[in-house]
């Protein structure tokens, strides 16, 4: 990752974190815990490293194509607010 700037307030003030995504598509989803990103210390804004996506995207589409298995399964409700 070699973010100089911002894209949101320009500030080179950022750090390298792990969170928790969660990759959705078409009604499927994909809670992806320990992924690398890079947080804006001045506004808080998010950014996901590209090659980051790619593997998760392909982690997805290998889960639901059987040809890997999960760490685990949860049960997600969700209830839309508006
Ligand atoms: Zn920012």
């Amino acid at each position: 990752m070699s973010r100089v700037q911002c894209n949101c307030c320009g500030s080179d003030q950022h750090e390298e974190r792990r969170i928790e995504y969660l990759y959705s598509r078409g009604g499927e989803y994909l809670l992806v815990p320990n992924t690398p990103v890079e947080v804006c210390l001045n506004c808080g804004m998010v950014y996901y490293d590209a090659t980051v996506l790619k593997e998760i995207e392909r982690r997805f589409f290998a889960i639901h194509a059987k040809s890997e298995e999960p760490d685990r399964y949860i049960n997600m409700p969700e209830k839309s607010y508006a």
